[in-house]
């Protein structure tokens, strides 16, 4: 089991970040949040995929105004995403959304950041600040090491802890692995503030999940980390299956079915690649909590042991599948039959875990 570092805990509408809270998986609209309809849409289709928080950008007037709506349609909590503007970060939280990303030091006037940290400390929204290499002042940090990721981080924490604000969860991001994860490990020494993990424009789906589940998974072994974003360009509901996957891994989170399959090598007497995606895609409608584990092997020579280890497996080969499933042997079918059969076998099972 993972050792969690123990951090201060931030409410956000209701889900918790840091503490003994599971950790959190957002992701964030790539709709215009003016269109109400669209911005709803897509979290409740990130919602549905198991998103914990969804962030909305607010990058003007008419943005903060759809968020009353948005968020009375929302099934998740809403972080409003605000650069430069003390007005648009007051009108968001005077709208309902359950948590801000600002920096103060982009507000600069003391006086409108003061206004801002009342506004948020009357309403409990915890604010998210940060750093992110790739718009580091440089200027005054240098160039973007972890330390200077840190320190630009550590000194928009001192402006709202000057304001007596300690609702703060803090993010160091940037596209390279070794400098976010050494920011992380340092930051993480220096407060006890809840950590926003994420590799900032981690990029393709294929490139920016491996990027991401490297530079976030360590971390979370680590222990380290307390909610998190995989950056992906892509449909957003893609980060979300990436990040849930990954903390599924991690055993950060427990439930639904894990697909165990074979590389596949030349003892194979079936095609094993379309058979796990057959299986993968026959699968994919049954949404349950509990954990389990769903084995597809290549062949009856070293895959029945692994198919009985699993809740529900499959052998193939020599034209027939083999079919396990709590460690026992059921029944031989022929191969054009032998997916059919496995998914049966796990709808039967899911459906008696549910029953317990
Ligand atoms: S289970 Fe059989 S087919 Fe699959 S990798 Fe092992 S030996 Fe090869």
């Amino acid at each position: 089991m993972i050792q969690r570092r123990k951090t201060r805990m931030v409410n956000v509408g209701g889900v918790g970040i840091g503490g003994d809270a599971p950790v959190a998986l957002q992701s964030m609209c790539t709709t215009k949040t003016h269109d109400v309809d669209a911005t709803v849409r897509q979290i409740n289709q990130l919602a549905e995929a198991g998103a914990d928080i969804v962030r909305i950008a607010v990058p003007h007037h008419e943005d903060a105004q759809a968020i009353p709506e948005i968020r009375k349609q929302s099934p998740v909590p809403l972080v409003a995403d605000i650069h430069f503007s003390h007005l648009l970060a007051l009108e968001a939280i005077e709208a309902g959304v359950d948590k801000l990303r600002l920096n103060p030091g982009n507000i600069r006037d003391p006086n409108k950041i003061r206004e801002v940290v009342r506004a948020a400390r009357d309403r409990m929204i915890p604010i998210r600040v940060g750093a992110n290499a790739g718009s580091l002042d440089t200027a005054r940090y240098g160039h973007p090491t972890a330390d200077a990721i840190v320190q630009s981080a550590l000194d928009e924490v001192h402006i709202l802890e000057d304001e007596g604000f300690h609702d703060i969860v803090i993010s160091l991001k940037s596209f390279e692995v070794p400098v976010t994860i050494e920011a992380y490990r340092k930051m993480s020494e220096l407060v006890d503030y809840p950590l926003h993990l994420g590799i900032t424009e981690a990029g393709l789906p294929w490139e920016g999940t491996i990027r991401s589940c490297v530079g976030i998974g360590t971390l979370l072994a680590l222990g380290i980390g307390d909610t998190i974003r995989m950056s992906l360009t892509a449909d957003p509901v893609e980060e979300i299956k990436a990040g849930l996957e990954m903390l599924r891994v991690l055993d950060l989170r427990q439930g639904g079915i894990t697909i165990v399959a074979c590389p596949s090598c030349g003892r194979a007497d079936i095609d094993l690649h379309a058979t796990a995606q057959a299986v993968k895609a026959r699968l994919s409608h049954i949404k349950t909590k509990k954990p389990l584990r769903v084995a597809v092997m290549g062949c009856v020579v070293n895959g029945p042991g692994e198919a009985r280890m699993a809740d529900v497996g499959l052998a193939g080969g020599g034209g027939v599948g083999l079919i396990f499933a709590g460690g026992e042997s059921l029944n031989k079918v022929p191969e054009a039959d032998m997916v059919d059969e496995l998914v049966k076998h796990v709808e039967r099972v899911v459906a008696e875990q549910e029953e317990d």
